[in-house]
């Protein structure tokens, strides 16, 4: 039989059984010092498409995100440990406005620092790139599902009368079942998207980050939180 692999604390050197520090869980040992494999964990694979998971403070910026097309799946009633679970499981970077639980939890992420959706936003596209052209208003805000083109004369009692005249291209959630139409509410969005793309285009990374670099404290662990950009979002291409 195969003992099984231990880890021995940095501080006092008792080991610690492996199988404890899946996905990323980090151990405080009883000496003070924290135990954990080096590498963060998770992620998209090279090559595929980014995906992300928000933590519960982030419901805005999910809906932000979704509205560009990224996968980005949100579960306010996920606790930490269910949260990075998932994250690992299905190759997501993980948001979160809490500095603790990418301490807690080795897996790749971001910490958001602003309070406020958008410029959350530009933080999050600064970190990660924005997403190819072709992604804006594909995705269900509310559920995260893809939506799928719908021929108008299917919904046509579900529109408002406004709408129904000249609806243009409509799109249903196979998930949740909302219709989506084009209309002055998506011009406010894209104009909205446009200033936040144009910022990050602009190496503009968020409401802290003017001062690029200091964000991490002296002495915290290189390679931390940040610098999680996937290879197909780049930042020098249109979104809308
Ligand atoms: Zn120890
Ligand atoms: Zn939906």
């Amino acid at each position: 039989m195969t003992p099984t692999a231990s880890l021995p604390c940095p501080g006092c050197g008792r080991p610690y059984d492996a199988d404890r520090l899946t996905d990323g869980r980090t151990l405080r040992c009883t000496c003070g010092h924290r135990v954990a494999f080096p590498e963060r964990v998770g992620g998209p694979p090279p090559g595929a498409p980014l995906r992300l998971a928000a933590d519960a403070m982030l419901g805005r910026l999910a809906r932000w995100l979704r509205t560009l097309g990224i996968d980005t799946c949100f579960d306010p009633e996920s606790d930490d440990a269910a949260l990075a679970r998932r994250a690992v499981a299905e190759g997501r970077i993980l948001l979160t406005r809490d500095r603790r639980l990418l301490e807690d939890w080795r897996v790749r992420g971001h910490r958001v620092h602003s309070e406020e959706p958008l410029e959350q936003l530009v933080e999050v596209l600064s970190a990660v790139g924005v997403p190819p052209p072709g992604g804006l208003f594909t995705r269900c805000r509310m559920c995260n599902t893809e939506l799928e083109g719908v021929p108008a004369g299917e919904v046509q009692g579900l529109l408002p009368p406004a709408v129904r005249k000249n609806p243009g291209p409509l799109r249903r959630c196979p998930g949740c079942g909302r219709l989506y139409w084009e209309g002055s509410h998506t011009a406010r969005m894209r104009e909205t998207l446009a200033r936040v793309l144009d910022r990050v285009a602009a190496g503009d990374t968020g409401a802290e980050g003017a001062e690029t670099g200091s964000r991490r404290e002296p002495g915290r662990e290189a390679g931390a939180a940040d610098g999680t950009r996937t290879r197909n979002f780049r930042r020098d291409r249109p979104v809308l």
